[in-house]
């Protein structure tokens, strides 16, 4: 293989372990939006079940009917659809919904009338983050959707919002919006209305804020092992372990002479004679043209800076005369246990976070599974390989 991401099923079931350890009271909604953050949606999907996640949660109805479409039955709630998403699909597959206003409600409520099953709706209200949700102070939305629950089109299972600035946990907009939800909550009572699940925390919120854990908490970074910042502390603080590594092998080793240029640009020019590994994988992959002349690999034996530009399909890495051959193995990054660099110290050096780093991930990578998935998976995957 040219390159993998390899996808720890233990670490996964260890990262949900601690965060329902951190939420002993809450139910546990595990979010597998982008592809798992590009760990493979559906074998993530089933481990994280099985390891005891009460709750799957996606950003897009297409989303979470792939989901049914591979057979998950459990809870499962979308909260991103735009006019004319398959709402009626949703409420047929047995999928929550989100209503981030009167006119997302409507059309649930006519995609539910459509199918003749009553939709099972959670409303999102904007507390201070500024993005989806409604406006306070929600009369109106409040007082449509009750008004649709009388008339049995709807049940309102669900009341939540997002925070902010969760992952800086001692931000003043942290309680003032833990402050207006509580406000929404009260006002959606006045309005006839009984969420069972309310719901407002992150990663960064089930890990540091459980005053926000309410019925449910939300957590996905951190069920893929990566932190959701460093004010709410290193993966190594946190005990999460990191799920994916992603490894590729070396096309060539070669020598190159003391002062030469390396890659397009000639932005990487060698100090001495030296060997150079090139390695297939650019940013066509997901390696951030950011990382030009920093993105640790480590290859031969220690981890060292692409030299010079990131390619679309290639970079390269000046192995300094270190032994090595053509089909040795790189990593880009994963566990800091094993010597690897990470997937947070990548963030770090291209000026982005973890998310983006996991996330963007091309569609050229397959992942592969590693350590114990479902027993489901394990009895197919027992097979003698003849
Ligand atoms: C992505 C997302 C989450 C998970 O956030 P993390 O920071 O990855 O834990 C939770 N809720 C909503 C609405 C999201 O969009």
């Amino acid at each position: 293989m040219r390159a993998w991401a390899e996808i720890d099923h233990d670490a996964l079931r260890h990262n949900v372990g601690v965060l329902r350890a951190a939420a002993p009271n809450a139910l546990l909604m595990a979010v597998v939006k982008a592809d798992a953050y590009g760990h493979g949606l559906v074998e993530v999907a089933r481990t994280v079940r099985d390891a005891g996640a009460d709750w799957l949660g996606v950003a897009l109805p297409q989303e979470a009917l792939e989901l049914r479409a591979a057979g998950d039955t459990g809870p499962l709630l979308c909260w991103l659809a735009v006019p004319g998403d398959p709402f009626a699909k949703c409420i047929v597959g047995g999928i929550d919904v989100s209503a981030y206003d009167e006119r997302m409600l409507d059309e649930v409520i006519s995609a539910a009338g459509e199918v003749g099953i009553p939709a099972r709706v959670h409303l999102k209200v904007d507390t201070g983050l500024s993005r989806g949700g409604a406006m306070p102070p929600w009369e109106d939305f409040f007082a449509r959707a009750r008004q649709a629950e009388v008339e049995g089109a709807i049940e309102v299972v669900g009341l939540w919002s997002h925070f902010a600035y969760a992952d800086q946990p001692q931000h003043p907009t942290v309680t003032a919006q833990v402050s207006r939800f509580e406000d929404a909550i009260a006002r959606a009572q006045a309005a006839g209305l009984r969420p069972r699940l309310r719901h407002l925390a992150n990663s960064a919120a089930t890990l540091a804020l459980p005053e926000t854990h309410y019925d449910l908490v939300r957590p996905g970074i951190a069920v893929y092992g990566i932190s959701p910042g460093p004010a709410v502390g290193t993966e190594e603080q946190l005990d999460l372990r990191p799920v994916m590594t992603l490894k590729s092998r070396l096309v060539m080793v070669k020598d190159l002479p003391a002062g030469v240029g390396v890659s397009y640009g000639h932005q990487y020019v060698t100090a001495r004679d030296t060997t150079a590994g090139l390695i297939p994988m650019g940013y066509a992959d997901g390696i951030p043209r950011a990382a030009s002349g920093v993105g640790p690999v480590l290859a031969a034996g220690s981890v060292r800076p692409i030299a010079g530009r990131v390619c679309m399909d290639q970079v390269v890495v000046d192995l300094e005369s270190a032994p090595a051959a053509a089909g040795d193995e790189v990593v880009f990054f994963g566990d800091a246990r094993r010597g690897h660099p990470t997937a947070t110290q990548w963030a770090d050096l291209t000026d982005t976070i973890g998310y983006e780093i996991v996330t963007r991930l091309g569609p050229r990578v397959p992942r592969i599974a590693v350590g114990g998935q479902s027993d489901a998976d394990a009895e197919t995957e027992e097979e003698p390989d003849g």
